[in-house]
Protein backbone atom coordinates (compact mmCIF):
# COMPACT_ATOMS: atom_id res chain seq x y z
CA UNK A 1 0.00 0.00 0.00
CA UNK A 2 1.45 3.53 -0.80
CA UNK A 3 0.50 6.61 1.29
CA UNK A 4 0.98 9.85 -0.46
CA UNK A 5 2.90 12.18 1.69
CA UNK A 6 4.04 15.60 1.85
CA UNK A 7 7.61 14.95 2.18
CA UNK A 8 7.42 13.37 -1.72
CA UNK A 9 7.35 16.40 -3.89
CA UNK A 10 6.60 15.95 -7.53
CA UNK A 11 9.78 16.16 -9.67
CA UNK A 12 10.35 16.28 -13.09
CA UNK A 13 12.05 13.07 -14.22
CA UNK A 14 14.25 12.33 -17.30
CA UNK A 15 13.93 9.09 -19.20
CA UNK A 16 17.15 6.99 -20.32
CA UNK A 17 17.85 4.89 -23.85
CA UNK A 18 16.39 2.08 -23.91
CA UNK A 19 16.32 -0.53 -20.94
CA UNK A 20 14.10 -3.36 -20.73
CA UNK A 21 10.45 -4.53 -18.72
CA UNK A 22 11.45 -7.58 -16.82
CA UNK A 23 9.95 -9.95 -15.03
CA UNK A 24 11.14 -8.95 -11.84
CA UNK A 25 10.25 -12.29 -9.62
CA UNK A 26 10.69 -10.29 -6.49
CA UNK A 27 7.96 -12.01 -5.06
CA UNK A 28 10.37 -14.97 -4.02
CA UNK A 29 11.38 -13.08 -1.31
CA UNK A 30 10.49 -9.67 -0.60
CA UNK A 31 7.76 -10.32 2.03
CA UNK A 32 9.28 -12.78 3.59
CA UNK A 33 10.74 -11.14 6.91
CA UNK A 34 14.13 -10.90 7.66
CA UNK A 35 16.11 -13.38 8.90
CA UNK A 36 19.35 -13.66 11.03
CA UNK A 37 22.29 -15.91 10.03
CA UNK A 38 23.86 -18.79 12.64
CA UNK A 39 27.48 -18.65 12.74
CA UNK A 40 28.58 -21.19 10.41
CA UNK A 41 32.08 -23.14 12.09
CA UNK A 42 34.23 -21.33 9.82
CA UNK A 43 34.54 -17.48 8.17
CA UNK A 44 36.65 -17.13 5.45
CA UNK A 45 37.41 -13.24 4.69
CA UNK A 46 39.11 -12.66 1.50
CA UNK A 47 41.50 -9.73 1.86
CA UNK A 48 40.81 -8.71 -1.87
CA UNK A 49 36.72 -7.14 -1.27
CA UNK A 50 36.92 -3.92 -2.77
CA UNK A 51 38.34 -2.18 -5.53
CA UNK A 52 41.90 -1.28 -5.22
CA UNK A 53 44.96 -2.19 -3.13
CA UNK A 54 44.50 -5.63 -1.54
CA UNK A 55 44.47 -5.52 2.57
CA UNK A 56 47.51 -7.42 4.35
CA UNK A 57 46.70 -9.39 7.44
CA UNK A 58 47.61 -7.90 10.86
CA UNK A 59 47.02 -10.79 12.84
CA UNK A 60 49.01 -14.40 12.73
CA UNK A 61 47.73 -17.55 12.76
CA UNK A 62 46.44 -19.15 15.89
CA UNK A 63 46.18 -15.63 17.26
CA UNK A 64 42.43 -14.72 19.05
CA UNK A 65 40.88 -11.66 17.21
CA UNK A 66 37.43 -10.25 18.82
CA UNK A 67 34.50 -8.96 16.95
CA UNK A 68 34.89 -5.77 14.69
CA UNK A 69 38.65 -6.01 15.60
CA UNK A 70 40.70 -4.64 12.61
CA UNK A 71 42.68 -8.02 11.14
CA UNK A 72 43.59 -6.73 7.91
CA UNK A 73 44.87 -3.40 6.07
CA UNK A 74 46.94 -1.11 3.75
CA UNK A 75 48.73 1.98 3.44
CA UNK A 76 47.69 2.12 -0.38
CA UNK A 77 45.58 4.89 -1.16
CA UNK A 78 42.35 3.34 -2.26
CA UNK A 79 42.14 0.38 -0.54
CA UNK A 80 39.65 -1.01 2.81
CA UNK A 81 40.84 -2.57 6.16
CA UNK A 82 38.82 -5.99 7.26
CA UNK A 83 37.32 -6.80 10.50
CA UNK A 84 36.82 -9.76 12.67
CA UNK A 85 32.87 -10.58 12.01
CA UNK A 86 32.82 -12.15 15.20
CA UNK A 87 35.43 -13.39 17.78
CA UNK A 88 37.76 -16.47 17.84
CA UNK A 89 40.81 -18.33 16.61
CA UNK A 90 42.70 -17.40 13.35
CA UNK A 91 43.39 -20.67 11.63
CA UNK A 92 44.42 -20.48 8.77
CA UNK A 93 45.64 -17.26 6.05
CA UNK A 94 45.54 -19.23 2.69
CA UNK A 95 43.87 -19.55 -0.46
CA UNK A 96 40.80 -20.47 -0.84
CA UNK A 97 37.82 -20.14 -3.82
CA UNK A 98 36.51 -16.28 -3.54
CA UNK A 99 33.13 -15.24 -5.33
CA UNK A 100 34.85 -14.00 -8.77
CA UNK A 101 33.86 -14.59 -12.65
CA UNK A 102 37.37 -16.14 -12.94
CA UNK A 103 36.58 -19.20 -10.35
CA UNK A 104 39.95 -18.55 -9.37
CA UNK A 105 40.94 -19.03 -5.55
CA UNK A 106 42.75 -15.93 -3.70
CA UNK A 107 44.29 -15.08 0.01
CA UNK A 108 41.90 -15.44 3.01
CA UNK A 109 41.81 -15.07 6.10
CA UNK A 110 39.99 -17.79 8.32
CA UNK A 111 38.39 -17.38 11.40
CA UNK A 112 36.59 -20.16 14.04
CA UNK A 113 34.54 -18.38 15.98
CA UNK A 114 34.45 -19.63 19.74
CA UNK A 115 30.40 -18.35 20.12
CA UNK A 116 31.16 -15.73 22.71
CA UNK A 117 30.70 -12.36 20.17
CA UNK A 118 32.93 -10.68 22.32
CA UNK A 119 33.34 -7.04 21.34
CA UNK A 120 36.69 -5.23 20.74
CA UNK A 121 36.83 -1.71 22.31
CA UNK A 122 34.93 0.25 19.31
CA UNK A 123 35.62 3.60 18.38
CA UNK A 124 33.49 6.52 20.29
CA UNK A 125 30.37 7.17 18.50
CA UNK A 126 29.88 10.38 16.83
CA UNK A 127 26.25 11.24 17.80
CA UNK A 128 26.32 14.66 16.94
CA UNK A 129 27.96 14.59 13.71
CA UNK A 130 27.34 18.11 12.06
CA UNK A 131 29.41 19.97 14.54
CA UNK A 132 32.23 17.27 12.92
CA UNK A 133 34.59 18.00 10.20
CA UNK A 134 34.30 16.02 7.20
CA UNK A 135 37.95 15.03 6.91
CA UNK A 136 37.06 13.16 10.61
CA UNK A 137 34.50 11.37 9.23
CA UNK A 138 36.04 10.25 6.00
CA UNK A 139 38.77 9.15 8.32
CA UNK A 140 36.18 6.83 10.22
CA UNK A 141 34.58 5.37 7.36
CA UNK A 142 37.56 4.38 6.06
CA UNK A 143 38.60 2.83 9.41
CA UNK A 144 35.08 0.99 9.33
CA UNK A 145 36.20 -0.83 5.86
CA UNK A 146 33.19 0.90 4.32
CA UNK A 147 32.94 0.24 0.32
CA UNK A 148 29.90 0.19 -2.02
CA UNK A 149 27.91 -2.13 -1.18
CA UNK A 150 26.02 -2.27 -4.59
CA UNK A 151 28.40 -4.04 -6.17
CA UNK A 152 30.87 -1.72 -7.27
CA UNK A 153 32.95 -2.08 -3.68
CA UNK A 154 34.95 0.71 -4.45
CA UNK A 155 35.88 2.53 -0.98
CA UNK A 156 33.54 4.50 0.07
CA UNK A 157 35.92 7.10 2.03
CA UNK A 158 37.88 7.98 -1.29
CA UNK A 159 34.49 8.50 -3.20
CA UNK A 160 33.27 10.94 -0.38
CA UNK A 161 36.52 13.35 -1.11
CA UNK A 162 35.47 14.37 -5.14
CA UNK A 163 37.76 17.61 -4.39
CA UNK A 164 35.04 19.66 -6.12
CA UNK A 165 31.86 20.74 -5.70
CA UNK A 166 28.91 18.46 -5.74
CA UNK A 167 25.16 19.79 -6.54
CA UNK A 168 23.40 16.60 -5.90
CA UNK A 169 24.31 13.69 -3.86
CA UNK A 170 21.85 10.87 -5.19
CA UNK A 171 21.11 7.54 -2.80
CA UNK A 172 20.57 4.45 -4.76
CA UNK A 173 17.62 2.45 -3.71
CA UNK A 174 16.27 1.23 -7.16
CA UNK A 175 17.04 -2.15 -6.77
CA UNK A 176 16.40 -2.88 -10.33
CA UNK A 177 17.51 -6.52 -11.17
CA UNK A 178 15.14 -9.38 -10.72
CA UNK A 179 15.03 -11.60 -7.79
CA UNK A 180 16.96 -9.14 -5.74
CA UNK A 181 15.19 -7.68 -2.24
CA UNK A 182 17.78 -6.71 0.04
CA UNK A 183 17.84 -3.17 -0.23
CA UNK A 184 14.11 -3.18 -0.30
CA UNK A 185 14.27 -4.89 2.85
CA UNK A 186 16.75 -2.42 4.64
CA UNK A 187 14.66 0.03 3.21
CA UNK A 188 11.45 -1.27 5.22
CA UNK A 189 13.57 -2.85 7.67
CA UNK A 190 15.78 -0.21 9.08
CA UNK A 191 14.84 3.26 7.42
CA UNK A 192 16.36 5.22 10.38
CA UNK A 193 19.66 3.69 9.97
CA UNK A 194 19.51 4.43 5.87
CA UNK A 195 18.13 7.75 6.51
CA UNK A 196 20.79 9.11 9.29
CA UNK A 197 23.45 7.94 6.74
CA UNK A 198 22.25 9.86 4.11
CA UNK A 199 22.17 12.92 6.62
CA UNK A 200 25.87 12.42 7.09
CA UNK A 201 27.23 12.00 3.62
CA UNK A 202 24.98 15.18 3.33
CA UNK A 203 26.60 16.85 5.62
CA UNK A 204 30.18 15.92 4.74
CA UNK A 205 29.58 16.93 0.73
CA UNK A 206 27.12 19.95 1.66
CA UNK A 207 25.88 18.99 -1.23
CA UNK A 208 22.70 21.45 -2.83
CA UNK A 209 19.87 18.45 -3.21
CA UNK A 210 19.85 15.28 -1.77
CA UNK A 211 17.32 12.73 -3.54
CA UNK A 212 16.84 9.44 -2.31
CA UNK A 213 15.61 7.27 -5.79
CA UNK A 214 13.22 4.63 -5.30
CA UNK A 215 11.60 2.63 -7.84
CA UNK A 216 7.82 2.31 -7.71
CA UNK A 217 7.62 -1.32 -7.44
CA UNK A 218 8.66 -0.54 -3.30
CA UNK A 219 5.86 1.39 -1.99
CA UNK A 220 6.55 0.14 1.67
CA UNK A 221 10.02 1.31 1.08
CA UNK A 222 9.28 4.73 0.18
CA UNK A 223 6.82 4.99 2.99
CA UNK A 224 9.52 4.18 5.77
CA UNK A 225 11.83 6.50 4.37
CA UNK A 226 9.20 9.23 4.18
CA UNK A 227 8.29 8.70 7.77
CA UNK A 228 12.13 9.55 8.94
CA UNK A 229 12.20 12.39 7.35
CA UNK A 230 11.31 16.44 8.94
CA UNK A 231 9.41 18.76 6.48
CA UNK A 232 12.15 20.67 6.93
CA UNK A 233 14.91 18.44 5.65
CA UNK A 234 16.41 19.23 2.73
CA UNK A 235 16.55 15.49 1.50
CA UNK A 236 14.00 13.70 -0.89
CA UNK A 237 12.25 10.30 -1.41
CA UNK A 238 11.58 10.45 -5.49
CA UNK A 239 9.71 7.64 -6.80
CA UNK A 240 11.22 6.39 -10.12
CA UNK A 241 9.52 4.14 -12.92
CA UNK A 242 10.66 0.46 -12.45
CA UNK A 243 12.78 -0.09 -15.52
CA UNK A 244 15.87 -2.41 -15.84
CA UNK A 245 18.58 -0.73 -15.32
CA UNK A 246 17.57 2.56 -13.46
CA UNK A 247 19.89 1.62 -11.03
CA UNK A 248 22.77 2.10 -12.96
CA UNK A 249 24.80 5.02 -12.00
CA UNK A 250 24.69 6.97 -14.89
CA UNK A 251 20.96 5.73 -15.68
CA UNK A 252 19.80 7.02 -12.74
CA UNK A 253 21.52 10.24 -12.83
CA UNK A 254 20.20 10.95 -16.31
CA UNK A 255 16.39 10.28 -14.74
CA UNK A 256 16.82 12.31 -11.85
CA UNK A 257 18.78 15.41 -13.27
CA UNK A 258 18.58 14.97 -17.05
CA UNK A 259 22.63 15.16 -17.07
CA UNK A 260 24.58 12.70 -18.94
CA UNK A 261 27.80 11.49 -17.23
CA UNK A 262 30.44 11.96 -20.36
CA UNK A 263 32.11 9.39 -22.21
CA UNK A 264 34.73 7.99 -20.03
CA UNK A 265 34.00 10.37 -17.53
CA UNK A 266 32.48 10.21 -13.52
CA UNK A 267 29.39 11.52 -11.69
CA UNK A 268 31.29 14.21 -9.88
CA UNK A 269 32.00 15.94 -13.64
CA UNK A 270 28.45 16.53 -13.74
CA UNK A 271 28.16 17.84 -9.71
CA UNK A 272 26.62 14.35 -8.51
CA UNK A 273 27.77 11.55 -6.52
CA UNK A 274 25.88 8.38 -5.84
CA UNK A 275 25.74 5.83 -2.77
CA UNK A 276 23.81 2.62 -2.19
CA UNK A 277 21.03 2.85 0.28
CA UNK A 278 23.26 -0.20 1.98
CA UNK A 279 26.35 1.91 2.01
CA UNK A 280 24.27 5.04 3.60
CA UNK A 281 23.42 2.56 6.36
CA UNK A 282 27.22 0.98 7.10
CA UNK A 283 28.02 4.87 7.19
CA UNK A 284 25.63 5.28 10.23
CA UNK A 285 26.89 2.54 11.83
CA UNK A 286 30.17 3.41 11.92
CA UNK A 287 29.29 7.12 12.37
CA UNK A 288 26.93 6.87 15.19
CA UNK A 289 27.91 3.72 16.61
CA UNK A 290 32.03 3.30 15.88
CA UNK A 291 30.80 -0.41 14.21
CA UNK A 292 33.11 -1.07 11.19
CA UNK A 293 31.48 -3.18 8.25
CA UNK A 294 31.35 -7.07 9.18
CA UNK A 295 27.91 -8.11 7.92
CA UNK A 296 25.85 -7.42 5.25
CA UNK A 297 21.80 -8.20 4.16
CA UNK A 298 21.74 -10.52 1.56
CA UNK A 299 18.97 -12.40 -0.85
CA UNK A 300 18.61 -15.33 -1.65
CA UNK A 301 16.43 -16.24 -4.01
CA UNK A 302 15.17 -18.43 -7.52
CA UNK A 303 13.31 -21.77 -7.11
CA UNK A 304 16.22 -24.05 -6.73
CA UNK A 305 16.20 -22.56 -2.75
CA UNK A 306 13.67 -23.78 -0.84
CA UNK A 307 13.43 -20.66 1.74
CA UNK A 308 13.96 -18.08 -0.45
CA UNK A 309 14.34 -14.57 1.53
CA UNK A 310 16.38 -12.13 3.41
CA UNK A 311 19.32 -12.56 5.56
CA UNK A 312 21.85 -10.34 7.71
CA UNK A 313 24.70 -12.44 7.41
CA UNK A 314 28.45 -12.49 8.83
CA UNK A 315 30.98 -11.24 5.85
CA UNK A 316 32.84 -15.13 5.46
CA UNK A 317 29.70 -17.27 5.50
CA UNK A 318 30.24 -19.78 3.12
CA UNK A 319 27.40 -19.96 0.16
CA UNK A 320 26.49 -23.32 0.60
CA UNK A 321 26.17 -23.04 4.49
CA UNK A 322 23.75 -19.78 4.04
CA UNK A 323 21.71 -21.74 1.42
CA UNK A 324 21.03 -24.43 3.76
CA UNK A 325 19.99 -21.99 6.49
CA UNK A 326 17.42 -21.02 3.76
CA UNK A 327 16.30 -24.41 3.84
CA UNK A 328 18.93 -25.94 1.05
CA UNK A 329 18.83 -26.76 -2.04
CA UNK A 330 15.72 -27.85 -4.54
CA UNK A 331 16.35 -30.82 -6.65
CA UNK A 332 19.31 -30.43 -9.00
CA UNK A 333 20.10 -26.46 -9.21
CA UNK A 334 21.15 -25.20 -12.91
CA UNK A 335 22.86 -22.35 -12.16
CA UNK A 336 24.19 -20.58 -9.04
CA UNK A 337 24.64 -16.68 -9.64
CA UNK A 338 26.45 -14.08 -7.22
CA UNK A 339 24.27 -10.81 -7.91
CA UNK A 340 21.34 -10.85 -10.03
CA UNK A 341 20.24 -12.85 -13.55
CA UNK A 342 21.50 -9.72 -15.41
CA UNK A 343 24.81 -8.54 -14.40
CA UNK A 344 25.30 -11.17 -11.29
CA UNK A 345 27.86 -14.08 -12.57
CA UNK A 346 28.16 -17.72 -11.84
CA UNK A 347 29.83 -19.02 -9.41
CA UNK A 348 32.24 -21.75 -9.83
CA UNK A 349 31.39 -23.10 -6.02
CA UNK A 350 29.01 -22.79 -2.88
CA UNK A 351 32.62 -22.70 -0.92
CA UNK A 352 33.13 -18.98 -1.93
CA UNK A 353 32.54 -16.67 1.11
CA UNK A 354 30.22 -13.89 1.32
CA UNK A 355 31.60 -10.41 0.59
CA UNK A 356 31.12 -7.08 1.01
CA UNK A 357 29.83 -6.40 -2.27
CA UNK A 358 27.44 -9.61 -2.65
CA UNK A 359 23.69 -7.96 -2.25
CA UNK A 360 22.46 -11.67 -3.82
CA UNK A 361 22.48 -15.36 -4.01
CA UNK A 362 20.96 -16.78 -6.72
CA UNK A 363 19.62 -20.70 -7.55
CA UNK A 364 18.16 -21.28 -10.25
CA UNK A 365 16.30 -24.06 -11.98
CA UNK A 366 16.32 -25.44 -15.56
CA UNK A 367 13.29 -23.86 -15.58
CA UNK A 368 14.21 -20.51 -14.57
CA UNK A 369 17.08 -21.04 -17.21
CA UNK A 370 15.92 -22.65 -20.49
CA UNK A 371 19.32 -24.16 -22.08
CA UNK A 372 20.46 -21.47 -24.24
CA UNK A 373 19.63 -21.60 -27.96
CA UNK A 374 22.90 -21.99 -30.58
CA UNK A 375 23.76 -18.71 -31.53
CA UNK A 376 23.07 -17.83 -35.16
CA UNK A 377 24.33 -15.50 -37.35
CA UNK A 378 23.24 -11.44 -36.84
CA UNK A 379 20.69 -10.46 -38.84
CA UNK A 380 21.19 -6.62 -38.66
CA UNK A 381 17.50 -6.37 -36.57
CA UNK A 382 18.96 -3.65 -34.85
CA UNK A 383 16.97 -4.36 -31.27
CA UNK A 384 20.08 -4.40 -29.42
CA UNK A 385 21.36 -1.07 -30.18
CA UNK A 386 17.18 -0.14 -29.36
CA UNK A 387 17.41 -1.21 -25.74
CA UNK A 388 21.14 -0.15 -24.97
CA UNK A 389 20.89 2.21 -21.96
CA UNK A 390 23.83 3.18 -22.51
CA UNK A 391 22.94 4.40 -26.48
CA UNK A 392 25.72 2.21 -27.69
CA UNK A 393 25.80 0.49 -31.04
CA UNK A 394 25.94 -3.07 -30.02
CA UNK A 395 25.73 -4.83 -33.13
CA UNK A 396 29.24 -2.88 -34.71
CA UNK A 397 30.89 -3.63 -31.28
CA UNK A 398 30.25 -7.21 -31.70
CA UNK A 399 31.64 -7.45 -35.25
CA UNK A 400 34.59 -6.02 -34.05
CA UNK A 401 35.01 -7.85 -30.97
CA UNK A 402 34.83 -10.72 -33.34
CA UNK A 403 37.28 -9.70 -35.60
CA UNK A 404 39.99 -9.09 -32.24
CA UNK A 405 39.88 -5.37 -33.31
CA UNK A 406 39.96 -4.17 -30.05
CA UNK A 407 41.40 -0.57 -30.59
CA UNK A 408 38.24 -0.38 -33.34
CA UNK A 409 35.96 -1.97 -30.35
CA UNK A 410 36.74 0.90 -27.85
CA UNK A 411 36.45 3.07 -30.85
CA UNK A 412 32.51 2.33 -30.23
CA UNK A 413 33.31 3.25 -26.42
CA UNK A 414 32.97 -0.24 -25.25
CA UNK A 415 33.96 1.11 -21.38
CA UNK A 416 30.64 2.60 -21.34
CA UNK A 417 28.87 -0.79 -21.36
CA UNK A 418 27.77 -1.93 -17.91
CA UNK A 419 27.42 -5.22 -18.85
CA UNK A 420 23.58 -4.96 -18.33
CA UNK A 421 22.70 -7.69 -20.30
CA UNK A 422 19.95 -6.11 -22.53
CA UNK A 423 21.31 -6.62 -25.92
CA UNK A 424 21.82 -10.32 -25.39
CA UNK A 425 18.62 -10.44 -24.08
CA UNK A 426 16.55 -9.29 -26.69
CA UNK A 427 19.53 -10.90 -29.75
CA UNK A 428 16.75 -12.71 -32.22
CA UNK A 429 19.82 -14.46 -33.16
CA UNK A 430 20.73 -15.81 -29.22
CA UNK A 431 24.41 -14.25 -29.44
CA UNK A 432 25.50 -13.75 -26.22
CA UNK A 433 26.74 -10.20 -26.94
CA UNK A 434 27.70 -9.70 -23.43
CA UNK A 435 30.21 -12.24 -23.21
CA UNK A 436 31.98 -10.69 -25.82
CA UNK A 437 32.55 -7.45 -24.68
CA UNK A 438 33.51 -8.61 -21.05
CA UNK A 439 35.86 -10.31 -22.79
CA UNK A 440 36.94 -7.24 -24.51
CA UNK A 441 37.22 -5.74 -21.95
CA UNK A 442 39.49 -8.19 -20.36
CA UNK A 443 42.21 -8.35 -22.93
CA UNK A 444 42.18 -4.69 -23.51
CA UNK A 445 43.10 -4.27 -19.66
CA UNK A 446 45.68 -6.94 -20.34
CA UNK A 447 46.50 -5.21 -22.98
CA UNK A 448 46.84 -2.07 -21.43
CA UNK A 449 48.77 -3.54 -18.62
CA UNK A 450 51.60 -5.21 -20.79
CA UNK A 451 51.47 -1.89 -22.50
CA UNK A 452 52.56 0.16 -19.71
CA UNK A 453 55.21 -2.53 -18.19
CA UNK A 454 57.37 -2.30 -21.33
CA UNK A 455 56.64 1.61 -21.61
CA UNK A 456 58.43 1.60 -17.94
CA UNK A 457 60.82 -1.08 -19.73
CA UNK A 458 62.07 1.24 -22.28
CA UNK A 459 61.72 4.17 -19.96
CA UNK A 460 64.34 2.29 -17.92
CA UNK A 461 66.42 1.28 -21.02
CA UNK A 462 66.90 5.09 -22.12
CA UNK A 463 67.32 6.48 -18.82
CA UNK A 464 70.55 3.50 -18.34
CA UNK A 465 71.44 4.82 -21.76
CA UNK A 466 71.40 8.10 -21.24
CA UNK A 467 73.53 7.93 -17.50
CA UNK A 468 76.36 5.98 -19.46
CA UNK A 469 76.52 8.38 -22.73
CA UNK A 470 76.47 11.59 -19.98
CA UNK A 471 79.23 9.65 -17.45
CA UNK A 472 81.34 9.24 -20.68
CA UNK A 473 81.29 12.44 -21.83
CA UNK A 474 81.77 13.45 -18.23
CA UNK A 475 85.09 11.52 -18.67
CA UNK A 476 86.14 12.66 -22.08
CA UNK A 477 85.76 16.58 -20.84
CA UNK A 478 88.11 15.56 -17.75
CA UNK A 479 90.64 14.43 -20.02
CA UNK A 480 90.56 16.91 -22.58
CA UNK A 481 90.75 19.32 -19.56
CA UNK A 482 93.93 17.56 -18.05
CA UNK A 483 95.47 17.51 -21.67
CA UNK A 484 95.08 21.25 -21.97
CA UNK A 485 96.12 22.03 -18.90
CA UNK A 486 99.74 20.05 -19.64
CA UNK A 487 100.00 21.60 -23.10
CA UNK A 488 99.67 24.90 -21.44
CA UNK A 489 101.97 24.35 -18.54
CA UNK A 490 105.37 26.60 -19.47
CA UNK A 491 108.66 24.83 -19.65
CA UNK A 492 110.64 24.33 -16.37
CA UNK A 493 113.54 26.55 -16.36
CA UNK A 494 117.12 26.02 -15.47
CA UNK A 495 117.33 28.27 -12.21
CA UNK A 496 119.02 28.62 -8.61
CA UNK A 497 115.89 27.54 -6.62
CA UNK A 498 113.84 29.93 -5.49
CA UNK A 499 114.92 31.87 -2.20
CA UNK A 500 118.31 30.28 -2.48
CA UNK A 501 121.17 33.60 -2.92
CA UNK A 502 125.00 33.23 -3.10
CA UNK A 503 125.43 34.09 0.56
CA UNK A 504 122.91 31.64 1.42
CA UNK A 505 124.54 29.27 -0.77
CA UNK A 506 127.95 29.73 0.88
CA UNK A 507 126.21 29.70 4.84
CA UNK A 508 124.96 26.16 3.78
CA UNK A 509 127.95 24.81 2.62
CA UNK A 510 129.69 25.92 5.66
CA UNK A 511 127.10 24.12 7.90
CA UNK A 512 127.66 21.27 5.77
CA UNK A 513 131.53 21.30 6.60
CA UNK A 514 131.00 21.83 10.04
CA UNK A 515 128.45 19.12 10.80
CA UNK A 516 131.21 16.67 8.79
CA UNK A 517 133.47 17.80 10.82
CA UNK A 518 131.62 17.02 14.34
CA UNK A 519 130.66 13.66 12.67
CA UNK A 520 134.58 12.94 12.09
CA UNK A 521 135.07 14.00 15.72
CA UNK A 522 132.72 11.78 17.19
CA UNK A 523 134.39 8.65 15.22
CA UNK A 524 137.80 9.58 16.51
CA UNK A 525 136.28 9.10 19.63
CA UNK A 526 134.75 6.00 19.33
CA UNK A 527 138.49 4.19 18.15
CA UNK A 528 139.53 1.21 20.72
CA UNK A 529 142.36 2.12 22.90
CA UNK A 530 145.59 0.18 23.31
CA UNK A 531 145.10 -4.03 23.75
CA UNK A 532 146.67 -5.57 26.56
CA UNK A 533 148.59 -7.80 24.85
CA UNK A 534 150.88 -4.52 23.23
CA UNK A 535 153.87 -3.47 25.03
CA UNK A 536 154.99 -7.24 26.67
CA UNK A 537 158.05 -8.20 27.51
CA UNK A 538 159.35 -10.95 25.55
CA UNK A 539 158.96 -13.30 28.34
CA UNK A 540 155.29 -12.57 29.08
CA UNK A 541 155.09 -12.91 24.88
CA UNK A 542 156.37 -16.45 25.22
CA UNK A 543 154.07 -17.68 28.05
CA UNK A 544 151.33 -16.48 26.06
CA UNK A 545 152.31 -18.23 23.10
CA UNK A 546 153.24 -21.54 24.83
CA UNK A 547 149.51 -20.98 26.18
CA UNK A 548 148.45 -21.13 22.53
CA UNK A 549 149.85 -24.00 21.48
CA UNK A 550 148.73 -25.89 24.29
CA UNK A 551 145.40 -24.83 23.77
CA UNK A 552 145.44 -25.78 20.08
CA UNK A 553 146.91 -29.04 20.92
CA UNK A 554 144.28 -29.97 23.01
CA UNK A 555 141.12 -29.10 20.60
CA UNK A 556 143.11 -31.16 18.24
CA UNK A 557 143.27 -34.55 20.09
CA UNK A 558 139.30 -33.51 21.06
CA UNK A 559 138.53 -33.37 17.34
CA UNK A 560 140.52 -36.75 16.94
CA UNK A 561 138.17 -39.06 19.35
CA UNK A 562 134.57 -36.98 18.43
CA UNK A 563 134.58 -35.39 14.89
CA UNK A 564 130.66 -34.37 16.16
CA UNK A 565 132.37 -31.91 18.41
CA UNK A 566 133.08 -28.47 17.68
CA UNK A 567 136.06 -27.21 18.09
S1 LIG B 1 20.02 -7.95 -31.85
FE1 LIG B 1 21.35 -9.61 -32.45
S2 LIG B 1 20.75 -10.06 -34.53
FE2 LIG B 1 19.89 -8.08 -34.06
S3 LIG B 1 21.47 -6.66 -34.74
FE3 LIG B 1 21.87 -7.03 -32.61
S4 LIG B 1 23.34 -8.66 -32.67
FE4 LIG B 1 22.40 -8.63 -34.66
S1 LIG C 1 25.47 -4.94 -22.20
FE1 LIG C 1 26.49 -3.09 -22.86
S2 LIG C 1 26.10 -2.96 -25.02
FE2 LIG C 1 24.64 -4.42 -24.19
S3 LIG C 1 22.87 -3.21 -23.76
FE3 LIG C 1 24.04 -3.24 -21.87
S4 LIG C 1 25.31 -1.45 -21.99
FE4 LIG C 1 24.53 -1.79 -24.03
Amino acid sequence: MYVESKKEKTRELWRFHGGLHLPDRKELSRQRPLRHAVLPSRLILPLQQHIGAAAQPMVGVGERVLKGAMIADSAAPVTAPLHAPTSGAVVEIGEHPIPHPSGLSDLCIVIEPDGLEEWAALPQPISDFRSVDSRILRQRIREAGIVGMGGATFPAAVKLNPGKPIKTLIINGAECEPYITCDDRLMRDFADRVVNGVRILQHMLQSEECLIAVEDNKPEAILALLQQLDDEEKIEVVRIPTLYPSGGEKQLIRILTGREVPTSGLPTQVGVICHNVSTAAAIAEAVLQGRPLISRLVTLSGEGIRKPGNFHAPLGIPAGELIAQAGGYRGEPQQLILGGPMMGFDLATDRAPLTKGANCLLCLTAEEVPRPEPAKACIRCGRCADVCPANLLPQQMYWHCRAKDLEKVQDYNLFDCIECGCCSHVCPSHIPLVQYYRYAKAESWALEQTRRESELAKRRHDFRVSRLERMEAQRKARLRKKKEALKNKPPAAEKPLAGHSGDEKAAKQAAIEAAMKRAAEKKAKRQPGPKNTQNLTPAQQARIKAVDKRRNGAAANRQQQDPEQPN
